[in-house]
């Protein structure tokens, strides 16, 4: 079900005269990381062209606008969901052109010290024309005294602190860059004699590109008439692999770091079955992120799965203010309970995370009111009671409801008969037991445990700024 919400998704491919049309393919694939715009910039080899608006990939592009977007080489975004049109002059790529020719940027993630960043170029005169934090690193690039592009983007990322999977657009080149921690994932492929970039594998599957490898944490890879170079410019340092793209965010078809979403959810599924087991009937899942980890959590506890809840997948924005007479609305549209599967019964509901409590309230009161005898809340992760930084919309910690009550109190809260959230250690080992072709990973798990991998910059500064401490 989803509460927090994915900041972005990134594509990229070199070399292809179909470019604009696999983007487009490879954005839709990519779709679940971002509804409120996408866009696409194709180079011809001359010059770039654009498209983007707001809204889904498939309303955005038709035939005449991809046709409107020649070239061999493109790069395309998809942009999360938020409320307001003022969005539109966040929406991505950005494409400039400067002093040494156009450069378009595709970003997932977020800085830690973009505001200070950004301070410090206006402060010398830099125009911002978005509020995005991309915007921070093109100024940078722009403002390097190195020659090549390469030695540019380099040069602006040492100053960048925290999470950045990027794709870069010139008219001869693609260049994808990962932050030296990987919290947002991004994988190379090929395509007959094109090389493609994605944030998730399941971007290749459709477009029946060849999984090559992951972009190692830390390493820019630059596609262009000379092949593919690689280069590790930002020095050896813990990898911080975001542990929530596999308990949510990812597509359960992606591999990340060489493991499949699904399994891995199953896994986790199993794990809070042999941590949490519940005397029940039925288990039941939040669909559809809780679907897989419902799979696992059923079978290891011998109980059978049910659909108990259906979701509609034709949810987009609602502009009908609620009456207080017809309550749950905004849940209710998007699921509803099957009351002959649910009533008498003892019923263990999964979900991934329970992030304000308010949607697993409004779950368990419908399960109640379709009959269920007991509501066992089980959540395939620990309690959510720090926000990400680095690049998922979570709302502040004072807003996430297991940053001031303990478990009973959440209990009581959502009004189940008991909860049990998945330990920690249960979430790594079923990490860590799931095939993959990797070893050795650190993962970033700051929405847990507050133990946050890169310095929070701007949140410092505004904290010492709250308390005095800091002038300017
Ligand atoms: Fe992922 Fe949580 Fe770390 Fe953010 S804080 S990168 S959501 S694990």
């Amino acid at each position: 079900m989803p509460k927090l919400k994915e900041e972005c998704g990134v594509f990229g491919i070199y070399n292809n005269l179909e470019a604009s049309n696999l983007t487009y393919l490879g954005l839709h694939a990519l779709q679940h990381r971002g509804q409120e715009s996408a866009g696409i910039v194709t180079s011809d080899g001359v010059n770039l062209h654009k498209h983007k608006d707001m809204g889904l990939v498939s309303d955005i592009f038709d035939e005449a606008t991809l046709s409107g977007l020649p070239g061999q080489h493109a790069i395309g975004h998809v942009r999360y969901s938020t409320t307001g049109s003022s969005q539109t002059k966040n929406m991505q790529p950005i494409v400039i052109n400067y002093f040494r020719g156009a450069l378009a940027i595709a970003h997932n993630g977020n800085l830690t010290n973009a505001k200070t960043l950004r301070d410090e170029l206006e402060g010398e005169g830099a125009i911002f024309q978005s509020t995005t934090d991309t915007e921070v690193i093109v100024h940078l690039i722009a403002k390097s005294k190195e020659e090549k592009l390469v030695r540019r983007i380099i040069e602006a990322l040492t100053r960048c602190k925290g999470a950045y999977s990027l794709m870069f657009l010139t008219p001869e080149s693609v260049i994808a860059v990962r932050d030296p921690y990987g919290f947002r994932p991004l994988v190379m492929g090929k395509l007959g004699d094109s090389v493609v970039f994605a944030s998730e594998t399941c971007a290749f599957d459709l477009i029946e590109a060849e999984y090559t490898r992951e972009v190692e944490p830390g390493e820019l890879i630059l596609v262009d008439k000379n092949g593919v170079q690689s280069f590790k410019p930002f020095g050896e340092t813990k990898h911080a692999y975001c542990v929530f793209e596999y308990i949510y965010f990812a597509r359960p078809d992606s591999f990340l770091t060489g493991r499949n979403v699904y399994q891995v959810r199953k896994e986790l599924g199993k794990q809070l079955a042999k941590e949490h087991p519940a005397d029940a009937d039925i288990v039941v899942a939040v669909p559809d992120s809780g679907v897989p980890s419902a799979m696992g959590f059923a079978e290891e506890a011998g109980l059978p799965l049910e659909m108990g809840l259906l979701r509609s997948h034709y949810v987009g924005r609602t502009f009908i203010q609620p009456q207080q007479s017809i309550r749950n609305f905004g849940v209710k549209l998007k699921l509803n309970a099957i009351k002959e599967v649910l009533e008498g019964k003892r019923v263990v509901i999964i979900d991934d995370s329970i992030v304000r409590g308010t949607t697993s309230r409004k779950i368990v009161k419908m399960i109640r009111s379709a009959g269920a005898k007991e509501v066992h809340m089980r959540i395939s992760s620990p309690p959510t009671k720090f926000s990400c930084y680095y690049g998922i919309d979570t709302p502040l910690k004072e807003e996430l409801i297991a940053n001031s009550l303990d478990v009973d109190e959440i209990r009581k809260y959502i009004t189940s008969d008991s909860l049990g959230y998945l330990s920690l250690e249960g979430v790594m080992k079923a990490v860590e037991d799931t095939k993959k072709l990797n070893g050795g990973e650190t993962f970033c798990n700051a929405c847990f445990t507050g133990k946050y991998p890169v310095e929070l910059t701007d949140q410092k500064k505004i904290k010492q700024k709250q308390l005095g401490l800091f002038g300017g």
